[in-house]
């Protein structure tokens, strides 16, 4: 009894496991295409100044607009594309379109609006990034000084040594780097003193929490602290209420990025947002 019912587990797990596979292989055939005709679109969610609701910068996000499924989101094709290795051409192709729209709207606007463009850390990592993320703003025309870069704790995993190196040759050329969802990874306290990070990103589940759990309030109040005192700017994701929006000001973050502003929006959409940008200076 047990040995059947154990064979007819092993039978539906292997039918999962196939569905699985031919699932993946799928999509890894359309991400393929959707690279080649031009379905990936950016969207723009905005990083607005704590003390006055001003936008100070935005952040890219990718999406994929599928022909027959839909919009398809970023969490279900970035970590497919990280396994497959289609993540290097889909990075660079959004590193890319971020430089050359935000260059664009400055060519066209005069506005001075920093993006952040999230990076995987295979892609962060590889041989050449260096060299891509120069191409990239010499093909854009991109200031340096308007392009941030987006990475997880996860960079550090295969050792720290090389990704302080390399975020040390960005920040000399004018561009900088932000951890993104702080607080969710392993890495340890003494790495991240060692990271040239300007930003801080404290992840949404913390922004969430905050208010409920004492102890959850207390490693927010430690981290914004520490941030500060290494002179990084501190960001709120995912602010969605008001409840939210005053505990984080009250906890002196510095930016807050969330629904409660604006979800991720096409980049003309941005311009009709009744909150003002950033003036040229
Ligand atoms: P992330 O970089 O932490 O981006 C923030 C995510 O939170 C975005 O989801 C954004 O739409 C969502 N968000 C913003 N405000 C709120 C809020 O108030 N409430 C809630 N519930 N969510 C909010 P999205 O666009 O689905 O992206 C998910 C993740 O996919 C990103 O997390 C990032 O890790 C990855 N991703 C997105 N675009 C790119 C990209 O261009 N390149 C790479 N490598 N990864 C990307
Ligand atoms: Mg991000
Ligand atoms: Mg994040
Ligand atoms: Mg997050």
């Amino acid at each position: 009894q047990a040995k059947r019912q154990g064979r007819n587990t092993w039978q539906w797990f292997k039918g999962c496991q196939t569905a699985h596979s031919r699932h993946s292989v799928m999509m890894r055939h359309e991400l393929n295409t959707a690279l080649l005709e031009e379905q990936l679109e950016l969207h723009y969610q905005p990083q607005v100044d704590a003390t006055n609701g001003g936008i100070r910068s935005v952040e890219a996000l990718v999406r994929w607009r599928h022909p027959t499924r839909g919009m398809i989101s970023p969490g279900e094709f970035i970590p497919l594309a990280e396994h497959t290795g289609q993540i290097i051409p889909l990075g660079r192709w959004i590193l890319y379109q971020a430089c050359r729209d935000i260059a664009e709207l400055y060519a066209n606007t005069g506005r001075r609006l920093p993006v952040a463009v999230n990076i995987s850390s295979l892609q962060f990592r590889r041989d050449g990034f260096f060299e891509e993320v120069e191409h990239a703003l010499a093909c854009s025309g991109l200031p340096p000084a308007l392009l941030e870069l987006e990475v997880t704790e996860s960079v550090l995993l295969d050792g720290a040594e090389p990704v302080v190196e390399l975020m040390e040759k960005l920040n000399m050329m004018g561009i900088s780097v932000a951890l993104d969802d702080f607080g969710t990874g392993f890495s340890s306290l003494s790495y991240l003193c060692d990271l040239p990070a300007r930003k801080l990103k404290l992840d949404r589940s913390f922004v969430q929490k905050a208010q409920q759990d004492h102890r959850i309030a207390a490693i927010v109040e430690g981290v914004i602290t520490m941030a500060h005192h290494m002179e990084m700017v501190v960001v709120a994701e995912g602010v969605e209420t008001r409840e939210e929006q005053q505990d984080m000001v009250r906890r002196q973050c510095d930016l807050l990025q969330g629904f409660l502003f604006s979800r991720p929006i096409p980049l003309g959409d941005l311009m009709t947002l009744p909150v003002q940008l950033p003036a040229d200076d």
